[in-house]
This record gives C-alpha cells, sequence and structure tokens, in this order.
C-alpha cells in the first residue's frame, strides 16, 4: 500500500495504474475505520482491482459546537486496517494539501440539501459536496463507492455526480450493523454501554414502520413515532419516509423504492440510520 498526502503524488500514483490499464476505485472516509468502511473496500474490489481510500475529516462539513476537534482519529490503526486489506493507494491529505489554501465552498446542495439532517446541520451539506467534489477531481476514479447509512449524503453525491462527473459511477454499499442492529459509524465510540443500547432502538424502530405496511406513509411514520416514545433517553430529531430518486416526501399512492429515515440524540451523540421499504 502505497501512502500519500499531497496532490501530486496521489497523481502519480493513481497514473501508475493508467498505465497498467487499471480502473480506479475511491473509497472517501473520515477514518477511524470500522467494518462499514471495510464492506466499501470490498465493493470497490467488485468493480475493479486498484483501490484508493482517503482519510480526511473535512472541516467544512462540521458546524461550529460540532465535534470536528473530537472526531476519532487514529490514522495509524487505519492505515494497518487498510494495509491488511491490501488497499492500494492510502491518501490522508492535510488540510493545505486538499483545499490549496482556498477554503471556499464551492457546492451547493440544493433545496434537498436543506431538509432532513440538512436542517439539523447548516451547511453540512454543501461542505461535503465541496470535499467530495475536490477529490473526485483529483482521483478522477471511475468508480466512487458510499455507504447507504447516510442516505441523503449519497442522493445528493448522486445527484452533483451526474451534473459534474457524468463518467463516474456511483455505488451504493448496503449499510453494516452491530449485533445488536445498530448501525456502525465511527460516532459510536462516543457512546457507552448504556447508550448503546439506546441506540440500538433506533433500527427496532425503523423496522417496526417497515412492519406498519407499506400502503399509507403517515401510518409508517406514527409506527416508528409511537415505538420512539418507548425510547426517552433518545431525542428524536426526525422521521421522515421519502422517495428513493427523489427524496421528496413519500405521498398515499406513491409505488416505487422509498427510504425511512430516522435521526435521534442519544447521550450527546447524533445517530442517523434508514431502512429501504417498497411501496
Ligand atoms: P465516514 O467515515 O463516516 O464519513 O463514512 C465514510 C463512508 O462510509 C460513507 O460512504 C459512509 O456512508 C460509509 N459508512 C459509514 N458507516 C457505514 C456502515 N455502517 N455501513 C456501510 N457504510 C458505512
Amino acid at each position: 500500500m502505497q501512502r500519500v498526502t499531497t496532490l501530486k503524488q496521489l497523481a502519480e500514483a493513481v497514473a501508475s495504474a493508467r498505465e497498467r490499464e487499471l480502473e480506479v476505485a475511491l473509497v472517501p472516509t473520515m477514518g477511524a475505520l470500522h467494518d462499514g468502511h471495510l464492506s466499501l473496500i470490498r465493493e470497490a474490489r467488485r468493480h475493479t482491482p486498484f483501490v484508493v481510500v482517503s482519510i480526511f475529516v473535512n472541516p467544512l462539513q462540521f458546524g461550529a459546537g460540532e465535534d470536528f476537534d473530537k472526531y476519532p482519529r487514529d490514522i495509524e490503526a487505519d492505515a494497518e486496517k487498510l494495509r491488511s486489506m491490501a488497499v492500494d493507494v492510502l491518501f490522508t491529505p492535510t488540510v493545505n494539501d486538499l483545499y490549496r489554501g482556498n477554503m471556499d465552498v464551492t457546492e451547493s446542495a440544493g433545496k434537498i440539501g436543506d431538509l432532513y439532517e440538512g436542517a439539523a446541520r447548516p451547511a453540512h451539506f454543501d461542505g461535503m459536496l465541496t470535499v467530495v467534489a475536490r477529490l473526485f477531481e483529483a482521483v478522477r476514479a471511475d468508480y466512487a463507492v458510499f455507504g447507504a447509512k447516510d442516505a441523503q449524503q449519497l442522493f445528493l453525491i448522486r445527484q452533483m455526480a451526474k451534473a459534474k462527473f457524468p463518467n463516474l459511477k456511483v455505488i451504493e454499499a448496503p449499510t453494516i450493523r452491530e449485533a445488536s442492529g445498530l448501525a456502525m459509524s465511527s460516532r459510536n465510540q462516543y457512546l457507552d454501554a448504556k447508550n448503546l443500547e439506546v441506540a440500538s432502538k433506533l433500527l427496532a424502530a425503523l423496522r417496526v414502520g417497515q412492519g406498519a405496511g407499506a400502503i399509507s406513509p403517515a401510518l409508517v411514520i406514527d409506527a416508528v413515532r409511537n415505538e420512539m416514545l418507548k425510547v426517552p433517553e433518545a431525542k428524536l430529531d426526525y422521521i421522515a419516509l421519502v422517495e428513493a430518486d427523489t427524496f421528496e416526501p413519500v405521498v398515499t399512492g406513491f409505488s416505487g423504492r422509498a427510504v425511512l429515515l430516522i435521526a435521534a440524540v442519544v447521550g450527546q451523540t447524533r445517530l442517523i440510520d434508514n431502512i429501504d421499504i417498497k411501496f
């Protein structure tokens, strides 16, 4: 595994794949790697043997008072995991390496960027898209792999890629969970045993919504809300049922793939999760 930090080193490493006529896959992460991240690498490998993983905690996507400073960072442990998976290139830029002194937010997540996670975290998605755009420009990959866990993020990245990176194939990988059902997340490190148990109720509530029968969107949401009432330790932010293709709220009569979204704060930690429902 080659570990690079500058854009120039990265371009050279990717060029070596191109010389061998290999396609390139990119897996962007913020590090503190867990099995969810590693599953994205396995997914990337299904498309090409040459995989680039980036680790960068992007200041532009954290709001004031969020956890940028205390976000878990363990680059040596991460590098070891990636080495054991035979990742080709690990890109670990500093803020200056990646942004070259220009931290302008260049991307707009548009109307959907202001809803759900965007409503709770203003400017988060514009900052996220900006770093993803810089990474796409730097790597010029054929594939980029993202987790279904961050469904709204994935939707917005697809939207941006369609408009600005039409040759890039954006690949979705399923959410990897703990045995309790809790979606793996680097932020789960913030949770103690009690809060880990509380956090596992999010999926349980989504499943009750899924079981409510995909007939009426309101019934699905009510079922999840009622289930969350039994877990007052989790401060519910939103439950939403959206069309997978548009992220617009599902209305009665809709037929197709929908995503049931939930966000709650457990202890001090904001958690999100989602599952698919077929209407
Ligand atoms: P992060 O490091 O949290 O920014 O996540 C990097 C990538 O890993 C994103 O595409 C996430 O959606 C994905 N990811 C995070 N957690 C999981 C998980 N539990 N299962 C699958 N993918 C995940």
